[in-house]
């Protein structure tokens, strides 16, 4: 079967940029896990589930059927055949996400449906770039590439407020608040693992991390 490449970080390390970039680069499939928490979250905003109470987003968490497109051009996601990459980036999900997805049965959800997807991948395609937070630990602790992508708060907050143009120091303030609840969560699912190769990017461009991941996948 093809080759899979496992991607972890904070909130904006680069992961995204990268996965997209390694991808289209080895002409690999890509999955954004972040959007698939993102997309659930979506739909329970939408169906006025109260996120802060564990027992009634479990209770829904089988509903919400998500579609990943895996194209690195132009990646896709939709709840219920509706396309969300838009609804899904606004801070009204970002403040929510980390409640959701903290939620056992949700990950368990969302981790089966990366593997099937991760499988599909491997049997039609050369193979795929899979990036999240538990990715390396948990979706695909086999992987033969796994990188763990960090940035000082500083590189990431800059990053980030480019791309959603906001301003730096709210940004950078955003993304500490979210690293601190997706780290103090009694099962968090971001951790180093020495199995994974960590590269710091800070003063790297895009086009170097891409590089040296290139590298290690034809490896
Ligand atoms: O990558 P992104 O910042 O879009 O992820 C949004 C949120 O989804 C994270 O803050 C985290 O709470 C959750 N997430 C997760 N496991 C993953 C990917 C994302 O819990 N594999």
């Amino acid at each position: 079967g093809g080759v899979v490449v496992a991607i972890d970080g904070p909130s904006g390390s680069g992961k995204s940029s990268t996965a997209k970039g390694v991808a289209s680069a080895r002409d690999l499939w890509y999955l954004d896990t972040g959007a698939m928490y993102r997309a659930v979250t979506w739909w329970m905003l939408r169906n006025e589930v109260d996120t802060a109470d564990p027992a009634a987003v479990a209770a829904s968490a089988a509903h919400p059927v998500i579609t990943m497109g895996t194209d690195p051009a132009a990646p896709t996601v939709q709840v219920d055949g509706r396309d969300v990459a838009r609804e899904i980036r606004t801070p009204e999900v970002t403040t929510h996400v980390s409640a959701v997805s903290a939620v056992p049965e949700v990950r368990e959800r969302l981790v089966a449906l990366q593997r099937d997807i991760i499988a599909r991948a491997r049997r039609q395609a050369g193979g795929i770039v899979v990036e999240g937070r538990d990715i390396t630990t948990v979706v695909a602790p086999d992987a033969p590439v796994k990188i763990y992508l960090t940035a000082s708060a500083e590189a990431r907050a800059h990053r980030r407020s480019r791309e959603v143009s906001a301003d730096a120091a709210a940004t950078q303030a955003d993304l500490l608040r979210r690293d601190r609840l997706d780290s103090s969560r009694a099962a968090s699912p971001l951790t180093r693992t020495e199995d994974a190769i960590e590269l710091e990017t800070t003063g790297l461009s895009l086009d170097e991390v891409i590089a040296i991941v290139v590298k290690l996948t034809d490896e």
